[in-house]
């Protein structure tokens, strides 16, 4: 008899997301950040990727407890082979599919800790802070231009486009893979734009990618 349940390796699980702070010059300004000359860079692991669409706000704030949950809504590359000190002009080549994902984040653990200059994990890495939807393949072709919108409860509340970003996809794949080794399946989160805000229960949210083409509207609710 074993003395501990084991379960299969789940094989498909990425091993890290790569989250991309500040990439949007109107975010990093709502939250009255500075915008950054270099990517700023931080990991959810792998575990804390939510298994299904549900987003259990008591269980994650600790009856608030910890405060509001915000949601930033993002767009995600999935890398498709293992890069290290990927050359800008490579670095497309590793993208093998996209989507829109949530990087959830107790905000108000988030400030205290920016307070003291702490590491944000507490705030951002918790089980079931990362949401990912279906994954769409992608050409490099594909990546030239991209745009996405979050609504919430039929109001859009977010609208991203790639050319906004202040770091893009080829140079945070470029900058990331010089600092940590991608492997097949890692996900990088490029970044919200302005528009964030705390999620309440029973709120429904729909994440609309509207280039590239192809994915159905991505559903999430707050439970
Ligand atoms: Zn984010």
């Amino acid at each position: 008899m074993p003395l501990m349940n084991t379960q299969p390796m789940n094989t498909n699980r990425p091993a890290k997301v790569v989250c991309v702070g500040r990439n949007y010059a109107d975010h990093a300004a709502e939250l009255g950040n500075q915008v950054p000359t270099e990517p700023v860079l931080f990991i959810k692991p792998g575990s804390a990727i939510a298994a299904g669409s549900q987003i259990p706000l008591d269980q994650i704030t600790k009856n608030l407890a910890l405060g509001q949950l915000h949601f930033e809504c993002e767009l995600c590359l999935r890398i498709g082979r293992a890069v290290t000190n990927a050359p800008i002009d490579q670095a497309l080549g590793a993208i093998d599919a996209v989507t829109l994902g949530l990087d959830l984040t107790l905000r108000s653990v988030q400030d205290a800790l920016k307070a003291k200059g702490l590491p944000w994990e507490r705030a951002k890495a918790f089980d079931g802070s990362c949401l990912l939807g279906d994954w769409l393949s992608v050409t490099e072709a594909d990546l030239a231009y991209a745009e996405f919108e979050c609504w919430i409860n039929g109001e859009r509340r977010q609208h991203g486009v790639s050319a906004q970003m202040l770091f893009g996809f080829e140079r945070l794949v470029s900058e990331i893979s010089a600092v940590f080794k991608l492997e097949a399946g890692d996900v990088i989160m490029t970044g919200t734009p302005s528009g964030v805000g705390p999620l309440n229960h029973g709120d429904v949210l729909e994440l609309k990618l509207i280039e590239p083409q192809g994915l159905a509207v991505q559903q999430f609710k707050v439970v």
